[in-house]
Order: structure tokens, then C-alpha cells, then sequence
């Protein structure tokens, strides 16, 4: 039970007491609510300080406000939004963000690169898109879409959070990438991932790519995935070991995902996939913001926010 002073004030019989007291509570209740104040204040400072400057909150804001604005597949009106949202954040983090349109049968995909720095690059990603038919639905609603807080807003999410929290790189050049089409994978034949595809067509002279998808899970369990490249995995979790999150950065390999790193690990960059794909609510219409947590939206930021920082220069050395 919360029980505040304002509570006790309006429930207590203040309004029999003389003036002066009540004057004398309301003084008292006045300096409560700014010492209250002063310590929602420094506890926000001290999770600032604590999560390198990765908010998980604001995090939590961005994938609400994506998932407000409604299920947007490749190709639909509502993904338009989504970019535009996407992009004008982008633009006011400082990043020089470009829009690169590909057409796959019939249908207008948009991937958005944004980079600061220079010279070789490492490059975080994700999709942006959400499926279009919840196909592990009942057979009756499974022509419904997807709504994507998971899959597809959680890692779009970390990353528009990352824009505005990541140190600038220093002596190379840091991407952000939003693919598109990634979810429409085995669906009147598409593949999986046919942004990232394109997007690893452009030469960008890449050191190493972490992509990240269904991150924001309330029960976060990430396992290492076989497809990644074992040397990067090893120093993502590494990372994650070193900030106390062993227990959500299990290090044994589980599944095996077709995912937007395996375009660009086809062509011999190293390439990692986090992904915790114990998710009862994947391809579902339950896939909402009320499954995802802005606690583990930050155990992810957090670990990106770090490898980058303290890792990426060596990835760069040793290509
Ligand atoms: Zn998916």
C-alpha cells in the first residue's frame, strides 16, 4: 500500500483545524512533494549514471510511440510514418542519414543508414518492419497483422536510443541501420531479410555487424546463435558479462536464425545476431508493448552502448 501525505491530509479532518495549522501542514506538505521531487531527480541521475547513459525509458518511449502508430509491414502507409519518425530523430541526434529504396516484386522497401564518423565502419542493425499475417495465430485470425513490439519495435527502439546516448566514434565510422522487408519472409514466397540483402550491396567497408531483433522481452534470455560469427559473439558476451549480466546473456548456443546478419556474413564480414527467440507471442497478435520491458531494452542498450565504445576500435584494427 502507497499511502502519501496528500492522502492523509484529505482524508484526515484538517478542515476542523485552526488556520495556522492547516497553513502549517501545508507548508510541510509542500517541502514533502520537492524532497520527493529531488529524489525521483537523483534517482534518474543515478540510473543515467549507472546505464552509461542508456535509457531504457526512453527507450520504452520510442517503442510506444512505433507502436501507436499501428502494424506497418513493407510497403504499407502506416511503415511511411515509422521512417519519417525514424529519420527526423535521426537528423536531430546529428546523424547524416540517408534513405536507400529498393523495389522486390512489386513492393517499395526503404532501408534508412545513418553513420557519424570516419574511415572503416562497424554497423548496428535491425529491422524495422513487422509481419504482415500473424501466422502462429488460430487459423481464424491469422490473416491479421503482427503488431511488432518485439519483432521489430523493441531493436528499433535500442537503436533510435543509442542515437542520442553513443559517445562519437573515434578512428571509425559508426552506422545505425534500419532494414526493411526483413518479416515478410515466407510469405507468398519471400525470403527473410531481403533489406538487409540489398543494403549489404552498397559497400560501406564494414569491420564487424551486430544486428539486433526481439530484444525487449520481459524475460530476457539471450543465447548465442550459430550463424554469428563465434570470435564477436564471444566479445559481445564478454561485454555483457563484464556490465553483470551473465544471467541474461547466457553463453551457450541455442538456436539457429535466419536473420539480417547473414547477408553480410555471406560476404565474410564478421556478423553477431542477438536475439532472444524464447518468446511465446513471436508471429501473434499478442507480439504488444505490454510483453516488452524498459528493463531489458537497457540491459541491450547497455552492452551495445559499451562494445562499441570500449570494443569497436579493436574490431577495426583487426580486420
Ligand atoms: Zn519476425
Amino acid at each position: 500500500m502507497n499511502f502519501s501525505l496528500r492522502d492523509f491530509l484529505s482524508h484526515s479532518r484538517i478542515g476542523q483545524l485552526p488556520f495556522r495549522t492547516q497553513n502549517f501542514l501545508g507548508s510541510l506538505h509542500s517541502a514533502f512533494l520537492a524532497m520527493r521531487n529531488l529524489a525521483s531527480l537523483l534517482l534518474l541521475a543515478f540510473a543515467a549514471c549507472s546505464s552509461h547513459g542508456f535509457s531504457g525509458y526512453n527507450a520504452m518511449h520510442h517503442l510506444l510511440t512505433i507502436s501507436n502508430i499501428g502494424p506497418h509491414p513493407v510497403g504499407s502507409k502506416e511503415q511511411e510514418r515509422v521512417r519519417d519518425y525514424i529519420i527526423d530523430w535521426l537528423q536531430k541526434q546529428g546523424w547524416e542519414s540517408q534513405v536507400h529504396p529498393f523495389v522486390y516484386r512489386g513492393l517499395h522497401g526503404y532501408n534508412i543508414l545513418a553513420c557519424k564518423g570516419e574511415g572503416p565502419g562497424i554497423l548496428l542493425g535491425t529491422h524495422y518492419d513487422t509481419r504482415p499475417i500473424s501466422d502462429r495465430n488460430p487459423p481464424e485470425t491469422r490473416s491479421l497483422p503482427v503488431p511488432g513490439a518485439n519483432d521489430g519495435n523493441s531493436g528499433t527502439a535500442v537503436l533510435l536510443e543509442l542515437a542520442l546516448s553513443l559517445k562519437e566514434p573515434r578512428n571509425f565510422r559508426l552506422w545505425l541501420a534500419f532494414f526493411d522487408a526483413e518479416d515478410r519472409g515466407n510469405i507468398d514466397g519471400w525470403p527473410f531479410s531481403i533489406g538487409a540483402l540489398f543494403a549489404s550491396q552498397i559497400e560501406l567497408d564494414l569491420a564487424a555487424v551486430v544486428i539486433v531483433d526481439m530484444i525487449g522481452d520481459a524475460d530476457l534470455q539471450i543465447y548465442q546463435e550459430a550463424n554469428s560469427d563465434k570470435a564477436l559473439t564471444q566479445s559481445l558476451w564478454n561485454t555483457a558479462r563484464n556490465l553483470g549480466f551473465a544471467e541474461y546473456f547466457i553463453p551457450q548456443v541455442k538456436y539457429s536464425i535466419i536473420d539480417d546478419h547473414l547477408p553480410f556474413a555471406s560476404k565474410g564480414i564478421p556478423s553477431a545476431l542477438l536475439i532472444d527467440f524464447d518468446y511465446p507471442y513471436w508471429h501473434t497478435t499478442e507480439d504488444t508493448p505490454d510483453k516488452v520491458s524498459p528493463k531489458s531494452l537497457e540491459i541491450v542498450g547497455q552492452v551495445l552502448k559499451v562494445w562499441v565504445e570500449e570494443e569497436g576500435a579493436k574490431w577495426i584494427e583487426r580486420r
